[in-house]
């Protein structure tokens, strides 16, 4: 039997924020996309953990982002702050988060980002699919081709993206999906410039929100990130 600890794994990790009163906008993923998000979140991939090596570098290049804007003179928002990826791992919430302080998406970004599948790698893959080409299991590829952000959705019945941008005077917006087809964005408050993802794990995902299954896997995937990674706070 498992022991549940408490759950302090927030530290450094800005909490769940009070979601703005604004309007709940509901919309639906693009065909393709939906079509990407059944196989992943149906998928028996065994090396689902590959979700953590996306994500870390989706936060790095945020960060890349952000320091080529600061370098080229950009206007941005909180240009003092540290560049950093936290993660954080919580057992009771069977959570995991990872929080960045890069470049942000605004509404627009994260409608066009995080909706439609304009990766070369996801488009492959799906026309792989889509080709019914004998013999391929399409759980067998996702690791091949990467499936990016979506590859969250092997271990995840819910998907919170907390972000802001860092184009000056950008509110903060909250995306939401269980991959099911439709996702919904709303303002938000108190979001920092930065991308925050809080990945609601699958019962039998649960060893996502264990601090030192994460640190082993952390420790694989970070070699070429060139920003600090702290897991519960502590850098790695
Ligand atoms: P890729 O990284 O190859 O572009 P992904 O599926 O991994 O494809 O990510 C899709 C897009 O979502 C990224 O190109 C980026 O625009 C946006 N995105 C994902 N994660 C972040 C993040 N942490 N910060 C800012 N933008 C992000
Ligand atoms: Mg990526």
């Amino acid at each position: 039997e498992e022991v549940l600890q408490d759950s302090e794994t927030d530290r450094n990790i800005i909490k769940d924020k009070e979601v703005g009163s604004g309007q709940v906008e509901q919309r639906e993923f693009q065909a393709e996309t939906r079509m990407l998000l059944d196989i992943v979140a149906k998928s028996l991939y065994s090396e689902s953990e590959i979700f953590i090596r996306e994500l870390i570098s989706n936060a790095s290049d945020a960060l890349e982002k952000f320091r080529y804007l600061s370098l080229t003179g950009e206007t941005v928002d909180n240009p003092g702050r540290p560049l950093e990826i936290h993660i954080g791992t919580d057992k009771i919430n069977r959570t995991f988060i990872i929080q960045d302080t890069g470049i942000g998406l605004t509404n627009d970004e994260m409608i066009e980002n995080l909706g439609t599948i304009a990766k070369s790698g996801s488009k492959a893959f799906i026309e792989t699919i889509k080709e019914g080409k004998a013999g391929i299991d399409p759980n067998s590829i996702i690791g091949q081709f990467g499936v990016g952000f979506y590859s969250c959705f092997m271990v995840a019945k819910n998907v919170d993206v907390y972000s802001r941008s860092s184009k000056p005077g950008s509110k903060g917006y909250k995306w939401s999906s269980d991959g099911n087809g439709t996702y919904m964005i709303q303002e938000a408050e108190g979001v920092d410039v930065g991308t925050k993802i809080v990945v609601h794990l699958k019962g039998e995902c649960r060893k996502f929100s264990d601090e030192e299954s994460v640190k082993e896997i952390v420790q694989k995937y970070s070699n070429f990130v060139g920003s600090p990674i702290l897991l519960n706070g502590t850098q790695i």
